[in-house]
């Protein structure tokens, strides 16, 4: 092939992208090297894989390995390996255009963030461009396995929106990328620097990473590797150290942080396969942008030939935080995603994979409570997801969820259903909760005072999900969960005859009530709730909650309109006064106001805040 040198430019997102690494990631910009040589090893994992349909490619060269050399006097880097490699076509389509909706999201991040730290790069899939953080100019040598000599491509780019491509004649398969590197740099200039980063960041690459040594001051003829080289989960557990772990964990999860835990196991028998799952300590940056889609960081091998980022198969979407490996030994190799997803024997993997997760945090919450508490920050609210979504493990979930209380330490979520369970008065057969869109909303709640005045234990629930998660968790270790806002109260008979008494007693006074309210209320009686405040809202058991239901309409939602049932408490001075009232517009004032004022504490939408504004000043000048 033949070809004159074009000139293209990258596509828009691609050069925004470059833009923000060459402006701003100052910080570790030693990533660069680990993200190529995770190209590279991914480069060589694609063409293991395909040369199981086609032996051939691996023709005249069947040692997989990547090569990291370095040019005094050119001043270059050179990452080399002889995997796959790429055709023109895929070259445009990988490093031209955008490859997958990462760079998208890394621009969304990168500007969410003001932090812009190189370390993030690799988590989007754009762990390319790192290479113009420390090169102001880089050169793509590559030749797709299988193709001819003369299918060579040269992309060359200075990372400032344009970028050539040449054809030209290569005599091996597989990529080299040469850094040309940009005053100041010269620190990846030093052996000893580029082995102490290989080291450190690409130590467990599963294939031999290697360097020349050093013959007067420039590369030698002589190369030695550098790595282990190892595909570390195949050892034994006994000959892996905690740090062979951690730096594991480093490469694979392109982390810089240690990981939190990790649990591996292999099973031998019918089925054989090895799982090594780790959590992390903080959440991946894809994570908290909220991305569900295209879930990374779960790698299925099959006797050690990597085939596909499988996490989607092999971990249901509540463990999504966890990476690793898994490598089954009796899958076919040829397998494809399609089959995959039909796969009875991945199913029994799967639901291995689930059990070691939820193992593992049950000795961590047992044992390493700290540690617990860290995953819980991070990853809590993730996990509660999986109340819905796992029903097989849903008590073997909530077990592991912890929450605010009445009996806790302020705000923080540190009480178990267990805890809870353990502190019930004798007889109690409810765990009490509530749901608000705020702690202190939530702690605040007039709907509280009866279970203070009890001193029942109520869990205060205010994370967004909670509500949602609520709705599939009506039971715990055979004790029902409810809403203090909801249903029948914990009476007792004493509790009962006075609640009649009182509710009787008021008679006149509800009848004036629902006079004055009509339409706003569906019903208004004496609560059993209340013991300080004049009133709060009732809710049936199926009806939604008022701040649910606000929060539902201001994300562009129907919630279902439903009036509320006003409960009020006889005894507060405040209702006195309504019953007391003569003149009927003061008496209406005060009616809404004690509406309103449930609502609000309920974090209900005011139907009408002006007028309660108009209300509020009336009363307080009257
Ligand atoms: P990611 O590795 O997450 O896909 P990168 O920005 O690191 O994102 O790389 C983009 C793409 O470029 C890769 O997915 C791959 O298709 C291609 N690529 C990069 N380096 C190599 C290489 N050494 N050999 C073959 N393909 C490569
Ligand atoms: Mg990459």
């Amino acid at each position: 092939m033949t070809m004159t040198t074009e000139t293209r430019k990258f596509e828009a997102e691609v050069a925004q992208v470059l833009h923000l690494v060459t402006h701003s990631l100052y910080s570790h910009k030693e990533i660069f090297l680990r993200e190529l040589i995770s190209n590279a090893s991914d480069a060589c994992d694609k063409l293991r894989f395909e040369s199981i349909a086609q032996p051939e490619l691996l023709a005249g060269d069947g040692e997989l390995r990547i090569d990291v050399s370095w040019d005094p006097a050119a001043r270059t880097v050179t990452v080399r390996d002889n995997g796959v490699g790429m055709s023109l076509d895929e070259v445009v389509a990988n490093i031209g255009t955008i490859a997958s909706s990462g760079t998208r999201r890394f621009l969304e991040a990168m500007s969410a963030e003001q932090k812009t730290d190189a370390r993030l790069i690799g988590q989007f899939g754009v762990g390319f461009y790192s290479a113009f953080v420390v090169a102001d100019r880089v050169t793509v040598l590559t030749r797709r396995a299988g193709a001819p000599a003369g299918e060579g491509v040269k992309w060359e780019s200075d990372g400032k929106g344009e970028y050539s491509l040449e054809g030209l004649d290569l005599a091996e398969r597989g990529t080299t990328v040469i850094l040309h590197l940009k005053a100041g740099e010269d620190e990846f200039l030093q052996p000893w620097t580029l082995k102490s980063l290989i080291t450190r960041y690409s130590d467990h690459v599963a294939f031999p990473i290697r360097m020349p040594l050093e013959a007067d001051g420039k590369p030698g003829e002589e190369w030695e590797t550098v790595n282990a080289a190892s595909a570390l989960w195949t050892k034994p557990k006994s000959e892996i150290s905690d740090e062979d772990y951690q730096s594991f964990y480093k490469s694979l999860g392109h982390d810089f942080n240690d990981a939190l835990a990790w649990t591996h196991n292999r099973v031998e028998g019918s089925q054989s396969f090895t799982t090594l799952l780790y959590i992390p300590a903080q959440p991946p940056f894809e994570l908290m942008m909220g991305g569900r889609d295209e879930r990374k960081g779960l790698k299925l091998y099959i006797k050690r030939v990597f085939i596909m980022d499988a996490a989607e198969e092999l971990l249901p979407n509540y463990l999504r935080f966890v990476r690793g490996v898994v490598d089954a030994d009796d899958l076919p190799l040829n397998v494809s995603r399609e089959i995959l997803q039909q796969n009875r024997q991945l199913e029994r993997i799967k639901s291995a994979c689930v059990k070691r997760v939820l193992d593992l945090l049950e000795k961590l919450a047992r044992d390493e409570p700290e540690k617990f508490a860290t995953f819980y920050k991070a990853f809590g609210n993730t996990l509660k997801e999986g109340i819905v979504e796992d029903h097989a493990n849903r008590e073997r979930i909530a077990k592991l969820l912890r929450f605010a209380s009445t009996k806790g330490e302020g705000a923080a979520q540190t009480v178990s259903l267990d805890d809870y369970i353990g502190r019930m008065a004798p007889g109690q057969e409810t765990i009490w909760y509530i749901t608000a869109d705020s702690h202190a909303a939530a702690l605040g709640s007039p709907q509280l005072e009866a279970f203070k005045a009890k001193g029942i234990e109520v869990l205060l629930m205010s994370d967004r999900i909670d509500e949602w998660m609520l709705g599939s968790l009506s039971e715990y270790a055979g004790k029902k969960l409810q809403n203090v806002a909801k249903g029948e109260l914990p009476l007792d008979e004493a509790d009962k005859q006075r609640q009649e008494e009182a509710s009787k007693a008021a008679e006149p006074l509800l009848h004036k009530l629902k006079e004055l309210l009509g339409e706003r209320v569906k019903d208004v009686r004496v609560s059993a709730r209340l013991t300080d405040s004049p009133s709060c809202l009732a809710l049936s058991d199926f009806e939604m909650a008022p701040h649910l239901a606000r929060l539902l309409r201001e994300a562009g939602h129907d919630a279902p309109e439903s009036k509320p049932t006003l409960e009020i408490n006889p005894r507060h001075a405040l209702l006195q006064r309504v019953e007391a009232e003569g003149d009927e517009s003061k008496a209406r004032d005060l009616a809404n106001l004690l509406l309103e004022q449930a609502e609000i504490t309920a974090g209900a939408q005011l139907p009408d805040p002006a007028g309660f504004v108009q209300r509020m000043n009336r009363v307080l000048l009257g």
